[in-house]
């Protein structure tokens, strides 16, 4: 089996583990009445953005070799790194979910009763469910031996990230006041210490 083969398989592995994390909470939310909600078309871009980038682009291409001309191969090396790269993701994925409970939501949204979570790994950045993003977006690029494909998952995270994080920010600030204002004070957004 070739390397390209193997990088490929990873990938459809780590998006089946995303699912199968992610599915009970969608699920559960259904039940979880909303307080208000701040969806809006950039919002909805955002969405649309990160599920191109991160599941529609490289499933197509696993799916079908499209676009070929951007195919390259891949090293043994750069498979062995996005695979522990898309396990950390999923490893910080799961825990985020865990600690968010029912507050979590796909969309810009306050569940009835929501409380701040400031624990687990929100006690290290703000938005560590958009890390495991931007970390499954660089293991994508490390698994898939294509440009377009591989690159794609960055994009998409980077488009969710910056249409999202200052609206987010401000809902935060207009529902939890002072204490949202504390808990940014200590901590960074995505990369501990940095960022
Ligand atoms: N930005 C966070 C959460 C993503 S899910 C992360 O990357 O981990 C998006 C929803 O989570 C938002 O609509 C908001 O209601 C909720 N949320 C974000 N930060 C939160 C926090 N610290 N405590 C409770 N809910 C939070």
């Amino acid at each position: 089996m070739s390397v390209n083969i193997i990088g490929e398989i990873v990938w459809v592995l780590g998006i089946i583990a995303w699912y199968i994390i992610r599915y009970p909470f969608e699920r559960r939310g259904r039940r979880v009445p909303v307080a208000s909600s701040r969806r809006s078309v950039s919002e909805r871009v955002a969405l649309a953005a990160a599920l191109a980038g991160l599941a529609i682009v490289p499933a197509f291409y696993v799916a079908t070799g499209i676009p070929k001309a951007a195919d390259h191969s891949l090293p043994l090396w750069a498979v062995v790194i996005g695979a522990a790269i898309f396990c950390l993701a999923m490893w910080v994925f799961r825990r985020t979910h865990k600690q968010l409970g029912r507050n979590w939501s796909i969309t810009l949204e306050i569940r009835q009763k929501h409380e701040l979570i400031c624990a687990g790994p929100y006690a290290h950045v703000r938005h560590p469910m958009y890390t495991s993003f931007l970390l499954m977006g660089l293991a994508q690029a490390f698994l898939l031996p294509n440009w377009v494909a591989g690159l794609a998952g960055i994009v998409g995270f980077a488009v969710l990230f910056f249409l999202r994080v200052d609206k987010e920010e401000r809902m935060m600030l207009d529902v939890f006041g002072p204490q949202y204002r504390a808990y940014m004070d200590k901590t960074k957004r995505i990369i501990p210490y940095l960022y």
